[in-house]
């Protein structure tokens, strides 16, 4: 009773205190404080020319706009993950090139006649490749109260590296892979300790070129799957996971130096030593939320052999035999990943081509690892379950990874949503079984799939104590984060993407967080976009804390992203501070 009281005088004090403040808004383009061309013009000489004006990926199909070379290229290549990397006016996945809300996109079909509107897509890129020109980019936004946004390779699946109305920060250009035998951190007063062998990559090298690179020189480092995403940019800050993890820990966990220009123009050097809190929260506190990394520092370890496992389970329908085979698998994880393997399972219920498939990859490098797999392989048949195997060895783990896998497929539309499930659940007596229903209660139609990543347990839960770093702490409990990914039809509308989203909302993610009694705890990078209780959900009890490192460092929210730490404050693209946002937080934190 006491209690409820406190907390009402609490809200209606906050209440008060909001209505005193005013809203303030970035400068839009329509608006007298926007930059004028002369502006412009000096923002692209201070970085040595290196300014674009972007306008929407697909403008060059558009009837009224129509280049047949340019649209056949568009055409041909949008679903290749890479150019899109290199085209900063396009994202990986296209519904966030799209602004559904103002009705405003720009469909990528041959002469297209509704007219094509900029949506998502900034106005303007700054393609950097030096960290002064990043300062420039930085300075210019702050001082002309611009929206602003940084991107790298656009793979962001919440819409964080785009805004409408904004300068975007292209960080693709800042390359360069520096190897060393034995790390020093960089300290300004007395000495750090050696760390061993480590590589500094510039902020734009890409997964799967830190792998190429490792495989040359017999080195591989904890990145992910997909060789097109950035390891510098949101992978670290996202916490990052791979195929690694189980047996090393998080992407995160080994990163040893981190260099950022922050919201003030200052180039800064962030380790274990100095300047510890940017350091602390840059490690799992979400991309674009505490300045422009320009290169990070990375362990490295002694490349090593693999064998890839894959078991495949084709059904006519999502019958019982499908759900006992998803079940099985799910089975040996807890195992498998004990032991320093880990694993993925694409399932899809209803694929578009007609009848249910799960496709299986268990990533073996010990003699455990192959046991486990071969007690699957045998259970399976125990059960009558029908399944294709195959077995690749790879000599070495970075060339397998360098390589681009169906995993890096772009130019599509997804709405993710996301939940951790605990190794205590998965390893339980009926664990598999009860999330093996959940699953199959959700009844996904063609074009969705669940993602269920084993890249948590082992070493992951083993860091708990050893690594300070923002990442959730459900993180150093869960075995998998397991994703549902909800297909979007292309030219969908408003009311197609509302009922998508309420769904997986309403209904898909209350029944998947009831395994875990109703715990939101979520992978930021996979997570659900819209989640409004997003500072649980993706930082549990780190939130306050990140929260004081943004407000430190970033005190106007120069850099603030979609669902990001401190975005509270603002409306969903950034624009302009909510009118409650000090209520809104307040009521957030309950
Ligand atoms: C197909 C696919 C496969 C994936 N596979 C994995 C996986 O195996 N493991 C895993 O952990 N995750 C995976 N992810 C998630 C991925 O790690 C995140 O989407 C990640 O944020 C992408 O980072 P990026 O820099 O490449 O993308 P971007 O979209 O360019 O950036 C992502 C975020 O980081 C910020 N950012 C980018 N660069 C910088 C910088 N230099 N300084 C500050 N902020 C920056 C952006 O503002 C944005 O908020 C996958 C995603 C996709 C779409």
């Amino acid at each position: 009773m006491k209690y409820t009281a406190t907390f009402a005088l609490l809200i209606l004090a906050i209440g008060i205190q909001t209505q005193r403040r005013s809203t303030i808004c970035r400068c839009r383009q329509e608006d007298a404080c926007w930059p004028t061309t002369a502006e412009w013009s000096s923002l692209n000489q201070s970085i040595d020319g290196k300014l674009r004006h972007l306008r929407p990926v697909g403008l060059p199909c558009q009837q009224s706009a129509y280049h047949k070379e340019k649209c056949d290229e568009v055409l041909a290549m949008t679903h290749n993950s890479s150019w899109r990397v290199d085209h900063p006016e396009s994202l990986q996945l296209v519904s966030w090139e799209s602004w559904p809300e103002k009705n405003q996109s720009c469909q990528i079909v041959r002469e297209a006649v509704d007219g094509c509107a900029q949506g998502r897509i900034p106005l303007y890129s700054a393609a950097v490749e030096s960290t002064k020109q990043v300062q420039q980019a930085v300075s210019f936004a702050k001082h002309r109260n611009l929206r602003l946004v940084v991107r790298n390779t656009g793979h962001d699946m919440a819409g964080r590296s785009s805004a409408p109305g904004s300068l975007q920060i292209l960080t693709s250009g800042l390359k360069g892979i520096n190897y060393t035998e034995n790390f020093v951190p960089f300290i300004t007063q007395g000495s750090a300790e050696p760390m061993g062998p480590a590589v500094t990559i510039g902020a734009g090298i890409l997964t799967g070129e830190l792998y190429a690179t490792g495989s040359e020189k017999g080195f591989v480092v904890l990145g992910g799957a997909c060789s097109t995403v950035g390891i510098a940019g949101g992978f670290i800050q996202s916490g990052g996971m791979g195929i690694l993890s189980p047996s090393k820990g998080l992407g995160s966990d080994h990163v040893l130096q981190v260099e950022i220009v922050t919201a003030d123009g200052s180039h800064i050097i962030a380790n274990q030593y100095q300047n510890e809190d940017l350091f602390w929260a840059v490690r799992g506190g979400g991309g674009g939320t505490f300045g422009v990394i320009t290169s990070v520092t990375l362990r490295a370890f002694a490349d090593l052999p693999a064998t890839v496992t894959g078991i495949q389970i084709n059904t006519p329908s999502a019958d019982a035999i499908f759900w006992a085979g998803v079940k099985t698998v799910l089975s040996i994880l807890p195992e498998l990943t004990d032991a320093g393997n880990s694993a993925r399972m694409i399932v899809l219920p209803a694929s578009s081509t007609g009848g249910a498939s799960a496709s299986f990859e268990g990533y073996t490098f010990n003699k455990k690892g192959a046991v486990s797999l071969l007690a699957l392989q045998r259970a399976l048949d125990d059960f009558g379950i029908p399944f294709k195997l195959s077995h690749d060895f790879q000599g070495n783990l970075s060339r397998f990874l360098a390589a681009p896998k169906g995993v890096d497929l772009a130019g599509i539309s997804v709405i993710p949503g996301s939940v951790f499930l605990s190794y205590d659940l998965v390893a339980s007596k009926d664990g598999p079984a009860k999330v093996t229903s959940a699953l199959s209660d959700l009844r996904l139609g063609p074009g969705s799939s669940f993602s269920v990543d084993a890249f948590g347990g082992g070493q992951v839960v083993n860091n708990k104590n050893r690594i300070n770093s923002a990442v959730h702490p459900d993180w150093r409990s869960a075995l998998l984060s397991l994703t549902v990914g909800r297909g979007v039809p292309p030219g969908y509308t408003l009311e197609t993407l509302k009922s998508i989203e309420s769904e997986l909302e309403n209904d898909q993610l209350p029944r998947l967080r009831s395994l875990e009694g109703g715990r939101k705890g979520a992978y930021l990078a996979v997570a659900y976009p819209n989640e409004v209780y997003f500072q649980d959900s993706f930082w549990g009890k780190n939130y306050d804390r990140l929260l004081k490192v943004k407000r430190a460092w970033d005190p106007e929210d120069l850099f603030i992203t979609r669902v990001g730490v401190g975005s509270e404050r603002w409306d969903d693209e950034g624009m302009c501070t909510r009118a409650d946002s000090g209520l809104w937080h307040a009521l957030a934190r309950f």
